[in-house]
């Protein structure tokens, strides 16, 4: 059998060479073998976040895996044909949930049913894309692309507790339609909500107050969100900017023994290198966008200055799919990503 043969310490060397790699091994129908996996991470291999999506692809596979155990650096991993359905992903720790479904969402997304997924784990998780983001910024969007994907949160879950839960209904498509992003016009609507439980509130009431201060939201664009007590401790900022052609969400993590008003400030600045950028695509939806806009063959979009994910991204991509990825500085701040001839 012939392997693609994937270096998973390539460009950014972290967790999503490997989800991009088993997304298009299934939809390719492409067996790969992966070594140096997260080699560019602090603790390298399989954590629980990248096993369970490992196991998650070689469900919906069928899929012959060799080398799908904590730590593992290296995977060789057969797909066999999608099978849609019901299923129940549990990561098992706080690991985000949502790196789960970017894994397991394109080939159900070409399937021939339905599918419907319970994923448990982390839901709010840093260096992840919180659920808010999947729901407002990067869902919507994929819908204009043709499938119909809704998500909900059941639970949140919180690092180090973990024990959120999400559910992921899932209207296939054929065939994903290309997309222009390429204005982003007028902010319509924004919305700050500190989300907050076990934690004093004073936090999350002076997260919102920095950013009226800094940011000039109006009182009643400013959410105090308490969640129950017993999905937490956790605290959140989300900032979440509605313009005519696209909606961004920008996230500030709490974390022990950092002030509150630095939690808000790293959001409040991601707010407004955006605003300025005057781009449609902040950095995050960028690289996530690129895997849809690929399986589509077409596609475009706007963003800021592409990150390493972004660059390893396209990498990955092409090694599984021939389509041409072009990056193009247009202004100082401005970014043309095109996908297609
Ligand atoms: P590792 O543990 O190896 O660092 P990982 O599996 O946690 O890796 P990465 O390879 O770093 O993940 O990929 C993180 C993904 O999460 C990227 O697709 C990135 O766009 C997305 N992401 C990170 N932070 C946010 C955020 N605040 N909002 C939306 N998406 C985010």
């Amino acid at each position: 059998m012939s392997y693609l043969e994937i270096d998973g310490a390539m460009g950014e060397g972290g967790g999503q060479v490997l989800r991009t790699a088993l997304a298009l091994s299934i939809c390719t129908g492409k067996p790969f073998r992966i070594t140096q996996i997260r080699a560019g991470r602090k603790k390298p291999g399989l954590q629980r976040q990248h096993l369970t999506a490992v196991q998650a692809a070689r469900d919906i596979s069928a899929a012959q895996v060799e080398g799908d155990k904590m730590g593992s650096t290296t995977l060789s991993f057969v797909p066999g044909e999608i099978w849609p359905g019901k299923y129940h992903f549990a990561v098992g720790t706080a690991g985000s949930t949502t790196l789960v479904l970017q894994t397991v969402l394109y080939p159900l997304l070409l399937a021939k049913e339905e599918s419907h997924l319970t994923l448990t784990g982390g839901t709010h998780n840093s260096f992840a894309p919180p659920y808010d983001f999947l729901a407002h910024a990067f869902l919507p969007i994929l819908g204009r692309m043709g499938p119909q994907v809704t998500a909900t949160i059941e639970r949140y879950g919180f690092y180090p507790a973990g024990g959120g839960q999400l559910t992921v209904h899932i209207t296939p498509t054929g065939q994903l339609n290309g997309l222009s992003l390429t204005e982003r016009s007028e902010m319509v609507a924004c919305q700050a909500q500190a989300l907050i439980t076990g934690i004093p509130e004073h936090v999350a009431y002076r997260e919102l107050e920095r950013v009226a201060k800094k940011l000039k939201w109006s009182q009643e664009c400013l959410h105090f969100c308490p969640l129950p007590s017993d999905q937490g401790p956790g605290n959140v900022l989300l900032l979440i900017v509605a313009s005519e052609h696209v909606t961004e969400v920008f996230t500030g993590f709490a974390k022990r023994g950092v002030r509150a008003e630095t939690v808000a400030d790293g959001a409040i600045k991601k707010v407004k290198d955006y605003l300025a950028a005057e781009v449609p695509v902040g950095e995050y939806l960028a690289d996530q966008l690129l895997l849809p806009m690929a399986l589509a063959g077409e596609g475009e979009f706007i963003t800021i200055a592409p990150s390493r994910h972004t660059s390893t991204n396209i990498e990955v991509i092409q090694k599984f799919l021939t389509v041409p990825i072009k990056q193009t500085q247009l202004t100082k701040k401005a970014w043309l990503i095109h996908v297609g001839q």
